[in-house]
């Protein structure tokens, strides 16, 4: 059984790249977003695997020194958020093993759902495991396999599992590559031209990573795809049939950076869609329109675009509240919010204030910031969020709560409203959600969160769900 539901991670690949690890940290830096809690690089030569994982911030982890210890032309990364209690150093990847196929490091973004079930069997039949993450059942199932070769193994273990994963596997003189076949989360593909015509290839979460390095956004590995480069060059190969594709609708809401192509389409063009939509669905008679900063930025600007209301900076974030943070005496504790945001009274007092932010999950924080704007002067505050209530836990890679703490599982809007203070709410339908990623005609997202409609059989739904109530 997992203590730890893998999850809400930013993975990046290089190959052939005389400063791969130094590419390594670089495209992490731009994913820090994806997680912040620990990260790990693992580079090769070839033929020796180098290691260097951590908790804490990319930044303050991979210091010149550091990153001089991890040689080599490949390189694969991690970075991770996780919830539960057990988030040591054990689990942060990548995870490295020398097993029967060789040398094996992985990184993985999404969230195996079979993965308690797999475990079982293997441990049944002997396995011991090192760590508590999901990831390294897939190590198992590589070193098991009957297959001689590495894909081979990779592929045959990669159909036994279910849910959601982007892989980057790195063996000595080659890098591997393989994303879920439904697409869950996203997983690009790119170039990076050196001096010399030489080229080499990257793999990354988020494009806002290539920018980062100079790299050429060319795609995305496609669900169900693997793709292997090695001295030999670059080969895809589709691994497993076609299955309906279910790529997570809350990378556009709120998980990626607006900087980024995720499933080939803007993020900031979705959010703004969004907010554009929400000002159409949720007028608010109001005198200016408010982000909560940073993720309501796009969508509040879309707001005021459509409804003419003007567009006000009035919370301020303090970009620098790290993890460190020492709470001071129990007098002056519960901060939460006021740590990360202050509001402008200038701007707010007096004002109907439209609040615009991407999600209510539990409520608490909402309610915060609905009295931290009404105690700087406004005379109203109208709440309004960018998608539909959440209404479902996610099994495929975003940190939600079990459905007893989220709040729009278990109260009608009205009920929201009172419990966050707000003088009115409104929330994005979900037919104007599937118009701002463009998915109207196609429906290749996925929305469980929202309809509780999960895109894969869960056959465990029972243990899913507890596992969520022991966080
Ligand atoms: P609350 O009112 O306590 O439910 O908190 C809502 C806030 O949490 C919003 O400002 C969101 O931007 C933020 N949020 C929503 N989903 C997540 C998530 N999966 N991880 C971290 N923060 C989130």
């Amino acid at each position: 059984m997992f203590d730890e539901l893998h999850e809400e991670c930013g993975v990046f690949a290089v190959y052939g790249h005389p400063e791969a690890a130094n590419l390594a940290y670089l495209g992490l830096y731009a994913l820090q977003h994806r997680g912040q809690e620990s990260a790990g690089i693992a580079s090769s030569d070839g033929r020796n695997t180098h290691l260097h994982r951590g908790m804490g911030h990319v930044a303050d982890l991979f210091t010149p020194e550091v990153l001089g210890r991890l040689p080599g032309d490949h390189a694969i990364g991690h970075t991770r958020y996780s919830t539960a209690g057990d988030s040591g150093l054990l689990n942060a990847q990548p995870l490295s093993v020398t097993c029967n196929k060789g040398k094996i490091a992985v990184a993985h973004n999404g969230n195996i759902t079979n993965a308690a079930e797999l475990r079982r069997e293997l441990e049944h039949d002997g396995s011991i495991f090192q760590t508590s993450s999901d990831t390294e059942v897939i190590l198992h199932l590589v070193a098991r396999s009957r297959e001689r070769t590495l894909p081979g193994a990779l592929r045959e273990a990669l159909l036994q599992l279910e849910g959601a994963f982007s892989l980057v596997f790195l063996a000595g003189d080659r890098i591997l590559i393989a994303r879920d076949p439904h697409g869950f989360r996203p997983l690009a593909f790119g170039q990076l031209e050196m001096s010399g015509g030489h080229v080499s290839s990257v793999f990354a979460s988020e494009t806002c990573a290539f920018d980062l390095i100079g790299a050429v956004y060319l795609g995305d590995v496609e669900p169900g795809e693997m793709v292997i480069v090695g001295p030999e060059g670059l080969t895809r190969e589709r691994y497993a049939p076609k299955r309906d594709t279910a790529h997570c609708v809350f990378e556009h809401v709120y998980f990626a950076r607006p900087d980024s192509i995720v499933f080939g389409r803007s993020v900031e063009e979705s959010r703004e869609i969004q907010g554009r939509k929400l000002a159409r669905e949720c007028p608010a008679d109001a005198d200016i329109v408010v982000p909560v900063p940073d993720s309501g930025v796009p969508a509040a600007l879309g707001y005021s675009t459509e409804s003419g209301i003007p567009y006000r900076n009035a919370l301020i974030r303090n970009h620098y509240v790290g993890r460190t943070f020492i709470e001071p005496s129990q007098a002056i504790r519960d901060f939460g919010v006021k740590l990360k945001l202050n509001p402008v009274r200038h701007l707010l007092e007096g004002k109907r204030v439209i609040l615009v932010d991407d999600s209510i999950v539990r409520g608490t924080t909402s309610r915060k910031l609905v009295r931290m704007v009404r105690s700087a002067g406004a005379r109203e505050v109208h709440l309004r969020i960018s998608c539909p209530p959440t209404i479902s836990p996610c099994f495929y890679g975003v940190d939600t709560p079990s459905v007893g703490e989220l709040i729009a599982a278990n109260n009608s809007i009205e009920e929201i409203r009172r419990f966050v203070e707000a003088d009115s709410l409104g929330y994005l339908s979900l037919p104007a959600l599937r118009e701002s990623v463009a998915d109207h005609v196609e429906h290749k997202y996925c929305y469980a969160c929202y309809t509780g409609n999960y895109p894969t059989e869960l056959v465990n739904i029972d243990e899913l769900m507890s596992s969520r109530e022991r966080r």
